[in-house]
């Protein structure tokens, strides 16, 4: 069976327990999404509108899981999201009988990919204890009044959630409070240290980041990206953060050693260090994605250049999918069959909480 779970808020840069056996891909159904539930916190949090008429493109994981009943359970833990509240906030594709425009507009978008079922939060809009999407303007005086610790957790959420959940809300908040999409953790630190006294998290990766590359890298050392590769729930040895899936091993050409980082953490090392890392033409894919993502931080090798030796099992066809390496044939076949692209963005790895 094939189950998935949409995705659009916190849930995609902060997953906790839920058991996901693939990245979030970008290309989930369009829904109604907007800032339109206070949560306890008092963020404005992302749920859906049924009677909005703007949609946004959700996205979407594989669970690991084994009957939709048990996707309902494991995304209402991550939820917390407990006993009757379940079947009524946990919402399951296929609902026999439904005449729900939502479960309907899942329903096609599943069939086409042919998922089995689906599961998604289904918690309804709230606002000043009704149930009820505030107007833009009382959403926005809202936001604008809160205390500066709730303002903080608010802007932050606004901020983290995937570029793609383009809201008129969004935009309205973007424009009045310059609460901008945060698109790597680069930008969300800059922010941190210029509006606040600076979020713990934040400053940690910075100095555990500082540390680790002052051990790895001296001045003029010249760093060659060695292999890329897909491993679920691996570690940044950069940064430490955990869970990343795309793994990239960078090798010092003067001492021979090796550090494994997620993708963000090249752009960083660059922001550290001020020194691109070398693409090989092998790993040129790679390369180019990340120049897209982090302009500058990639430096992308010509032919003619002498390359570090490869084994035979690291030397391998350009045009083969790089996803086959390092990962069991099982994976593989799924990851195929699934049709996905892996070299969609993954979200997973933009920021270190
Ligand atoms: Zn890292």
């Amino acid at each position: 069976m094939r189950i998935a779970c949409l995705g659009w808020g916190s849930l995609v840069w902060d997953k906790r327990t839920l058991p996901t056996l693939t990245p979030w891909f970008q290309n989930g159904p369009f829904l109604p999404l907007e800032f339109a539930r206070q949560s306890s916190d008092d963020r404005l949090t992302l749920v859906i509108a049924a009677s909005y008429a703007v949609c946004s493109r959700s996205l979407w994981t594989v669970l690991s899981v084994e009957s939709p009943e048990q996707a309902r359970h494991v995304l209402g833990e991550r939820e917390g999201v407990q006993g009757t509240n379940l079947s009524k906030h946990i919402a399951v594709w296929p609902c026999e009988g439904s005449e729900d425009p939502i479960q309907k507009r899942v329903g096609a978008w599943a069939r086409e990919l042919r998922l089995s079922a689906v599961v998604w939060t289904a918690l309804p809009p709230r606002f000043n204890g009704a149930e009820r999407v505030p107007a833009l303007d009382e959403a926005l005086a809202y936001l604008k009044g809160l205390p500066d610790t709730s303002q903080r957790k608010a802007e932050r959420y606004v901020r983290m959630a995937p570029v793609q959940i383009d809201t008129p809300y969004r935009r309205r908040f973007e424009e009045a409070l310059g609460w901008t999409p945060v698109r790597s953790i680069v930008d969300y630190a800059s922010v941190q240290h210029s509006t606040s006294s600076g979020d713990a998290t934040t400053k940690g990766y910075w100095e555990t980041a500082r540390s680790r590359v002052a051990n790895f890298w001296k001045k003029n050392d010249v760093v060659n990206c060695e292999r890329v590769y897909p491993k679920q729930g691996g570690t940044c040895e950069m940064c430490g953060y955990t869970p990343i899936h795309w793994h990239f091993a960078l090798s010092n050409q003067r001492t021979g050693a090796v550090i494994t980082v997620a993708r963000n953490c090249i752009s960083n090392f660059y922001v550290l260090t001020g020194q691109k890392i070398h693409f090989p033409p092998h790993l040129r894919k790679a390369g180019n994605l990340l120049s897209k993502l982090y302009p500058g931080s990639v430096l992308q090798l010509e032919p003619a250049v002498t390359l570090p030796e490869l084994t035979p099992e690291e030397e391998y066809d350009d045009d083969a999918p790089h996803y086959g390496i390092g990962m069991s044939d099982e994976a593989f076949e799924q990851w195929d069959s699934l049709g996905l692209d892996p070299w969609d963005p993954d979200p997973n790895d933009l920021a270190p909480f």
